[in-house]
């Protein structure tokens, strides 16, 4: 038997007992007359110790251990002198009565423990090593922890786990494919799925009325820390529903997981047009956690002679609370701010509220008080509090507010990692026009269903066209999304057909599927959760990457197995894909 406790295990009533552990010498401290080793596994660390008592080649054997070395000790547990508090070991220590060195350990690139001294490459490359620091394995506990829980949750309400394949066909989801040869098929390629979509679909149309799959999707886009090349969905298909009943439903697995795994009751989630999340928040994703919301002043301050305000389709801003005593520098830092290419602003106009009841502003030549106090009053500002208010393009103005909505929620500390503000966007736009390849695209995918009333709208006005499509959002993160289907092959027509695809492409292209709604598709409508994203929101932290084991770099490559690689050339030859010329040759 290799330990009878682990390292995160003893306590004061096991005094006086033996106890063989096994683990990794975190450190070693020699004091001379004393030697103490921290002994470190996944449960914890405890604390071993040598004294007078030790036989001399054990105590010698120990002052030779080095940091990360694998052992097995033996020992009696007995109670510490100097307790530490912040351990829950740190009652006890074990006396060594006996070492055994499994695995001798080289001295590791960077320092093992919480907040290391090693940069990001070095612990992508070492990543075994990395994942060794006690917060890097509590993420990975958290994920685990969580998937179990959504599981036994769906298993609960019925849902069935389906594995749907790899090696499929590709399906679009707007992003690129990553793509695999054929050897048996010479010049032709799987795609990996960008998402089980078409699948689980199918599997409502064979009946199984409830399905969920907690399952690798695969994207080929640019990463942020928010994406990963690869990454993981809960995705769920559900027959016989409305919206409505999609979106009870998965609040329940939500709000499950919330109480469950973090002791937090989140209530109901509101419902927010896509619309008017765009005009209060300039975002799809409104984070909720603070107000500040976005006003339209456009009409108010039109005709004032401001060229910048005359010449906009949009002048909107945002009331920055108890913010009226911004110094001129610190205004000249936020207009800087605003006028990044990221923002995109050209300029930035203030106006404060000062505390002996005036108004000034950045804007004083064209507004008088009393106009300013018009504009004031759009906002409900009170004295004490700053107007940034930005013009232009109605779209990019929104957005630029938002953004720096988030910005001021930032510096005002009102976005606490610790309160989780969930909501649904309700009623996205079923359509987004293309500029580059000239047409209309899917805005979520092109078996989405559009509103019924808005159905005769796809001809005429397509852009006007709402869809049955949601997103679940916590505190300004896509956590979700999801919609109803069509399941009507003559709808499904329609849409391909608006979307560019002629008959036959789309025969070629999604042929199984309309044949399949020829047998009898039932309504449906289903969501995915992007898993990821979903713990590392748990987590508290602001990348995916460390809730995930063996995450990519921001160039799609694992810096550990240095993959993607070069493939021998016979190895292509087999694959049938064109093979360079040998070197010199
Ligand atoms: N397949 C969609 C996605 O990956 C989710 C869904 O519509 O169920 O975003």
């Amino acid at each position: 038997m290799y330990r009878t406790h682990t390292c995160g295990e003893l306590r004061l009533g096991h005094c006086g007992g033996e106890a063989t552990l096994a683990g990794w010498v975190q450190r070693v401290r020699d004091l001379g007359g004393m030697l103490f080793i921290d002994l470190r596994d996944r449960y914890g660390i405890t604390q071993l110790v040598t004294d007078g008592n030790t036989p001399g080649e054990i105590r010698e054997q120990a002052s030779r251990l080095g940091r990360e070395s694998v052992v097995q000790v033996r020992g009696t547990v007995r109670e510490r002198s100097n307790k530490n508090r912040n351990l829950p070991t740190g009652d006890v220590e074990v006396t060594l009565s006996a070492l055994r060195v499994l695995s001798a350990a080289a001295l590791p690139p960077f320092t093992i423990q919480n907040d290391s001294d090693g940069g990001d490459d070095l612990r992508m490359k070492y990543r075994y090593l990395d994942l060794r620091r006690p917060v890097l394995q509590q993420n990975l506990m958290l994920r685990a922890q969580m998937a179990q829980s959504a599981r036994t949750w769906l298993s609960a309400q019925g849902f069935i786990e389906v594995e749907t394949p790899v090696l499929i066909r590709s399906t679009p989801e707007g992003a690129r494919d990553f793509v695999v040869p054929s050897r048996m098929n010479p010049g032709e390629f799987y795609a990996l799925p960008q998402s089980p979509q078409i699948l689980k679909q199918l599997l409502m149309v064979a009946g199984f009325d409830k399905y969920f799959q907690i399952v690798k999707c695969f994207r080929d886009e640019d990463l942020r820390s928010d994406r990963q090349p690869e990454f993981t969905q809960i995705d769920c298909e559900m027959s016989f529903v409305e919206q409505e009943d999609v979106l009870n439903t998965f609040e329940g697995l939500t709000r499950q997981l919330f109480r469950e795994v973090k002791g937090v009751e989140t209530g109901s989630f509101p419902r927010m047009p896509y619309s008017e999340a765009l005009a209060l928040y300039g975002s799809d994703k409104p984070d909720l956690r603070f107000g500040m919301p976005l006003a339209d002043v456009s009409e108010n301050v039109r005709g004032k002679g401001f060229p910048v305000f005359d010449g906009a389709a949009y002048t909107g801003g945002i009331c920055v609370e108890g913010c009226a005593g911004y110094s001129r520098k610190q205004l000249d830092e936020l207009t800087e701010w605003v006028k990044r290419p990221q923002i995109g602003a050209r300029g930035l106009v203030w106006i404060k509220l000062n505390s002996d009841g005036s108004l000034r502003s950045s804007i004083d030549k064209y507004f008088n008080e009393e106009e300013l106090k018009d504009i004031a009053f759009h906002f409900r500002a009170s004295t004490g509090d700053l107007i940034l208010l930005l013009s232009g393009d109605v779209c990019k103005t929104r957005n630029a507010l938002g953004q720096l909505r988030l910005e001021m929620g930032n510096r005002l500390g009102l976005r606490a990692k610790e309160s989780f503000r969930p909501l649904w966007v309700v009623d996205f736009p079923l359509l987004e026009w293309d500029d580059e390849a000239r047409r209309w695209s899917a805005m979520h995918h092109p078996f989405t269903s559009p509103k019924p009333e808005d159905i005769p709208l796809l001809e005429s006005n397509p852009g006007q066209v709402r869809a049955n499509a949601y997103d679940l959002v916590i505190n300004g993160v896509e956590i979700g999304g999801g919609s109803v289907r069509i399941h009507d092959p003559a709808l499904q027509s329609a849409m391909f057909k608006v979307l560019g695809f002629t008959p036959d492409q789309a025969e070629m292209q999604f042929g199984f599927l309309m044949n399949a709604f020829r047998y009898g598709a039932p309504p449906h409508a289903g969501i995915a959760f992007g898993f990821d994203r979903m713990v590392s929101l748990f987590a508290g932290l602001d990348s995916i990457r460390d809730v995930i084991a063996f995450p990519k770099n921001n160039a799609g490559r694992d810096m550990m197995n240095d993959a993607p690689s070069p493939l021998p050339q016979e190895q292509l030859a087999e694959l049938s894909i064109a093979v360079r010329p040998a070197a010199g040759s």
